[in-house]
């Protein structure tokens, strides 16, 4: 297995928020792993703009320390990181006045790949994007990138979509949802459209139901009053349960082009029904031995945000009728998982006499940790005494698969900005796809508003609270363990 670097054009990227959290964290160590494999063009350039009063020297000196606190292995390379530090340059820009614009406009380029990522709260979107047009940054082949989250309901999305339009067209839009960007995800679809085994048995035909899982184990911590205001189903499920939902949903687009990928994870999201209050389980975790309760970490005693959420949904399109798809998301759970498992139908019919146990194909995606897939398969049972019957798993790490190869995977944020510079949206979502998703939400979360509903606490953890666990023995199924 060779790991390939596809090149990409020469490119000025601006980083708007340049100073802040998620610039530091996640996209400048990205970007230097980008650079370390030689991915990243000579004379590409790297423009913090924030509102920090920051000259060069003071930006490149605040991103080799970031670089440091959290790069991986790659942070080792001083002299790659003293290479890299070299294509960065900084303006102290005011998004919402006149500061920094002018300077901003002399340093950035008209004759290489232009990008510009909204790294900035999502109130700033408007003001960045005119201003990158009324001082003749911006043109027709730029690209900006906007971050999560892309409104709070569907107005608030309307009106965001509808201000980047004013200024910018479609294929120059590029909403990130992290998650599309991760490895397995996009496995995901390799799996279901790159086999002839699982396809044909992709459908109510043959499956009893899909479980999506993502458990954290932190809390709200540091972001509590912020994530009050949102809750589970707002930062977690209405984008990266939803996109999840969708690639596993979708019908097979005629190619892997972003305008074939997204048409039809619109479909799923518009064939999604309402989902009836006794199929959601709301939750807030408890104070446990090594923490604070939701509430105390939110500053909030008497919030009614919800830290987990369950729910039993259905899409209502001839290949899912009747299939249930379970979601469940939470903080401060057992364990940090992400899963997807398709569930296929009981066999009907066992043609070993004396074997009485229920026996089923159960086919898991790992996300994370230990990325991978895992096919339980029934086999004999070893040794002589008849045809006994087991059900074991053919478990595929990548890890394990690809070797040294699956540490040259880039993580998600890295492969999404190449995409950007590349010029392919296909793993950023639409307007329309964000603006759908909303639809379906709203009136969930309107509804439980409207009925004061109460989050069932759960204990710091553990796997949520048990309605969750009742409502799928209700349907006589069973969650998938979580564990690491
Ligand atoms: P942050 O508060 O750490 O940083 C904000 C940045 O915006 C700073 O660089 C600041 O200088 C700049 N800024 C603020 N007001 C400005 C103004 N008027 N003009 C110019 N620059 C200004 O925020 P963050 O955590 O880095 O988040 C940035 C965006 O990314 C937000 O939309 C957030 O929702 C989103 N996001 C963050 C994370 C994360 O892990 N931090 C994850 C997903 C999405």
């Amino acid at each position: 297995m060779v790991s390939r670097v596809i090149p990409v054009e020469t490119f000025d990227l601006v980083i708007f928020g340049g100073t802040g959290d998620l610039a530091r964290r996640k996209i400048l160590p990205g970007l230097f792993r980008r650079f370390r494999s030689g991915q990243m063009p000579e004379g590409s350039r790297i423009i913090g703009a924030a509102r920090s009063d920051l000259d060069q020297a003071g930006y490149r000196q605040m991103i080799a320390a970031a670089v440091a606190e959290f790069g991986g292995e790659e942070k080792h390379d001083s002299k790659g990181l003293e290479a890299f530090i070299a294509t960065l340059d900084y303006v102290a820009i005011d998004a919402k006045g006149e500061g920094g614009w002018a300077e901003l406009a002399s340093i950035v380029r008209k004759d290489v790949v232009q990008a510009f990522y909204f790294s900035v709260a999502p109130s700033l979107f408007g003001d960045l994007a005119e201003r990158l047009h009324t001082n003749s940054i911006a043109n027709a082949q730029s690209r900006i990138v906007v971050e999560k989250p892309f409104g709070r309901d569907l107005e608030t999305a309307r009106a965001l979509n509808e201000t980047l339009a004013t200024h910018f067209d479609e294929s120059q839009i590029y909403r990130i949802d992290h998650y599309l960007g991760k490895e397995t995800v996009q496995n995901l679809m390799a799996v279901r459209f790159g086999n002839m085994l699982f396809e044909p048995l992709w459908n109510n035909h043959y499956v009893d139901h899909i479980q999506i899982t993502v458990a954290e184990t932190v809390g709200v911590g540091g972001r509590g009053a912020y994530y009050d205001k949102s809750g589970a189903m707002r930062d977690m499920v209405q984008n990266h349960l939803m996109q999840l939902l969708c690639l596993i949903a979708m019908e097979p687009p005629s190619q892997f082009g972003a305008d074939e990928v997204r048409d039809e994870k619109l479909k799923v999201i518009r064939a999604l029904q309402p989902v009836e209050p006794h199929h959601i389980v709301r939750g807030q975790y408890d104070a446990g031995y090594d923490g604070k309760s939701y509430r105390e970490d939110a500053e909030n005693p008497r919030s009614f945000t919800e830290s987990f959420i369950a729910m039993k949904c259905e899409i209502a399109n001839w290949r899912w009728a009747g299939v249930p798809f379970y979601l469940r998301t939470g903080k401060r759970m057992k364990a940090r998982s992400s899963e997807i498992t398709v569930v296929f139908k009981d066999l009907g019919h066992s043609i070993f006499e004396g074997d009485e146990a229920r026996h089923r194909n159960i086919l898991s995606i790992r996300l994370q940790p230990n990325e991978g897939m895992d096919l339980q398969v029934t086999i004999k049972e070893p040794g002589p005494g008849g045809m006994r019957l087991i059900d074991v798993p053919l478990d595929m790490s990548f890890a394990d698969a690809l070797g040294p190869d699956a540490e040259e995977v880039p993580d998600a944020y890295e492969r999404l900005i190449m995409d950007v510079i590349r010029g392919n949206q296909t793993l950023f979502m639409r307007g329309d796809e964000v603006e759908a998703a909303w639809s379906w939400t709203d009136p969930l979360i309107n509804g439980w508003e409207a009925r004061n509903d109460v989050p069932k606490l759960y204990d710091a953890g553990s796997t949520g609270p048990e309605d969750a666990m009742a409502m799928m023995h209700r349907d006589g199924r069973k969650w998938r363990e979580i564990k690491a």
